[in-house]
């Protein structure tokens, strides 16, 4: 008789580990809470679906903290072999400008959806929409509920792909966390990751700078530089220049309630440059337009140079460049996690087996941001699921 596997949720790691699992085995379930499939993972598509960046392997992997848990199975399943399996299904992609590959023009987030539940439906995998995974009896079967009762359900081998805290609307809400406590399983609290970071504006400026971005500038917290782009909201500020300073600001406002963000709006000109352009200064025009114009700054860019230095530093060409180079501004908090793009905490790594099995719990594995580990947008986050999928898929289809 076929071995018995049970997966706990049909979001985007369940749905790719299915389509791996060898049904000529195994007899596979999937359990999932929603009436549909893949919500959050339409839910990123939504800007355009960034499936995984075209970067070397090395440059990749560093993208993780920890990135010591994903080496293993990243040599396995890289971003090549996924975008070569995606191409295998019929999902074409290209690589925009910053290395971001994407599916091709044409082809929707629903495209590539259904096209993983198309292989599950061809592998007769059982679907069980509306069931809610509600915790483990007391022989660690699990019980879900549906809409008409509880029921408890036996298998060999569980998989748990229920996801993070972000986003809750689309199912994954972290729920699950206080059931694997209970049983013993070491878990962290969720904090919010790719989000937005608050700032006090002065209530002037923010009447005059909210949605405006920022482009081209790089931003550093501690010792973390990242080049790109932040959009100023009411709240604070966010946008992919910020997103992979996540793991720095939660630390600094977790240990100092709060962390300096350090802004250069000229990376590519040093000081010196910037001094020599000022120095073509006319005493008898406008100073600001002069500044504005000789360096290219926008408009968003002088009320912040203007709002956080004093009248004595902007007014002075060369404490104005330190400046430009090196705009300091406190974030005081992190973004609801709601909005945010993804979430840490969950299960602590530490409890895992190389092929994410629960030391505790064997035949139990987690795969997917249900797990503590951090990465930034750009594909990193889609990638990490399909990878861990198609590594315990191997696992599994050995054994
Ligand atoms: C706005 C936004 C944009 C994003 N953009 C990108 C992007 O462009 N590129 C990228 O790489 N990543 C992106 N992501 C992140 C990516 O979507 C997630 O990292 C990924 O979907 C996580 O997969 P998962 O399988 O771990 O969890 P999920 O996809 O969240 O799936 C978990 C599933 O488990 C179900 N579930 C939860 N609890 C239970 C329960 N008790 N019983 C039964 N079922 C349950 C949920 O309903 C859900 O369907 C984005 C995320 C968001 C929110």
């Amino acid at each position: 008789m076929k071995k018995k596997i049970v997966i706990v949720g049909g979001g985007s790691c369940a749905l790719f580990l299915a389509c791996q699992l060898d049904t000529t085995k195994y007899n596979v379930a999937i359990y999932e809470k929603n009436a549909t499939l893949g919500r959050k993972f339409l839910v990123a598509g939504d800007g355009g679906l960034n499936l995984t960046h075209s970067e070397s392997s090395d440059d990749f992997l560093k993208k993780y903290s920890p990135h010591s848990f994903f080496k293993k199975s990243f040599t396995k399943f890289s971003n090549e072999n996924f975008i070569n399996w995606l191409n295998k299904i019929g999902i074409e992609t290209y690589i925009g400008s910053s290395g971001r590959v994407f599916p091709v023009k044409g082809i929707k987030p629903i495209d590539v959806l259904n096209a993983l539940i198309n292989i599950i439906h061809q592998k007769e995998i059982n679907l069980f929409k509306k069931h809610e995974w509600i915790g483990f009896d007391s022989a660690h079967s699990l019980l879900f509920k549906n809409q008409k009762n509880n029921l408890t359900v036996k298998g060999d081998f569980f998989i748990y792909c229920m996801g993070g805290a972000s986003w809750p609307v689309t199912g994954s809400d972290g729920d699950w966390l206080t059931k694997f406590d209970k049983i013993g399983i070491p878990t962290l609290p969720f904090e919010a990751s790719n989000c937005a970071f608050k700032i006090n504006w002065p209530i002037e400026l923010i009447n005059r700078i909210e949605g405006k971005s920022l482009k081209n500038c790089s931003f550093k917290v501690g010792k973390k530089l990242q080049l790109g782009e932040a959009i100023l909201t009411r709240f604070g500020i966010e946008g992919g220049g910020i997103y992979p300073l996540s793991p720095s600001i939660r630390k600094e406002i977790n240990d100092f309630k709060k962390a300096e963000l350090i802004i250069d709006f000229k990376p590519n000109l040093s000081e010196e440059v910037l001094l020599k352009k000022l120095t073509a200064i006319k005493k008898s025009k406008n100073y600001s337009q002069q500044v504005s114009t000789l360096l290219n700054l926008t408009p968003t860019q002088l009320l912040l140079l203007k709002c956080y230095t004093s009248k004595e530093v902007f007014k002075n060409p060369k404490l104005l460049v330190i400046a430009i180079k090196k705009l300091k501004l406190e974030l005081k908090e992190t973004g609801p996690i709601d909005e945010a793009i993804s979430s840490v905490g969950g299960i602590d790594l530490k409890t895992l087996s190389p092929h994410f099995e629960l030391q505790s719990l064997s035949n139990h594995f987690v795969i997917g941001e249900m797990l503590n580990y951090d990465a930034p947008t750009g594909g990193y986050l889609l990638q990490s699921c399909f990878t861990m999928s198609s590594y315990l898929a191997n696992y599994l289809n050995s054994q």
